[in-house]
């Protein structure tokens, strides 16, 4: 019996109840009806799916923090690649993704400046008072 293949649309020679062409189609056809049942359950268990992942997060914490260590320390030369690619390849969405988090976070950044060049002033005043220190030690050695 011919019959259209429910997948490619292909025209083929069915036995018994057989709706698809090849095992490719069947596998396609397969993938697709697991990735819907995967995302409906998803939609419909979303704060069970969340809170699972947050256990598993978890309860792992250590292994994947390990894990990524590794993988940065075995591929640093390729990771910093990637990004200068990225970078270069994306230059002006990211000079306007900065522009639009400026405007929107102006007070923030701000407020982190202000508390950045008060604690500058802070340690470059104290470099400066004990380089004094150490040039009044140095004067007084020099003149006991
Ligand atoms: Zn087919």
């Amino acid at each position: 019996m011919e019959k259209a293949c429910d997948v490619c649309g292909a025209i083929f020679d069915a036995t018994k109840n057989a709706k698809r062409c090849s095992p490719e189609c069947r596998k396609d056809a397969s993938r697709t009806l697991n990735r819907k049942s995967a995302r409906e359950y998803r939609a419909a268990h979303r704060e069970e799916v969340l809170e699972s992942k947050r256990q598993y997060r978890a309860a792992h914490r250590k292994e994947r923090a390990e894990y990524n260590r590794k993988y940065y320390a075995a591929h640093s030369a390729e990771i910093v690649e990637r990004r200068r690619e990225y970078r270069a390849a994306h230059r002006e969405e990211i000079a306007e993704r900065r522009r639009q988090y400026r405007a929107a976070h102006r007070e923030e950044i701000a407020e982190y400046n202000r508390k950045y060049y008060a604690r500058m002033d802070e340690e470059s005043s104290l470099m400066m008072l004990q380089a004094a220190l150490r040039a009044l030690a140095e004067h007084r050695k020099a003149t006991a």
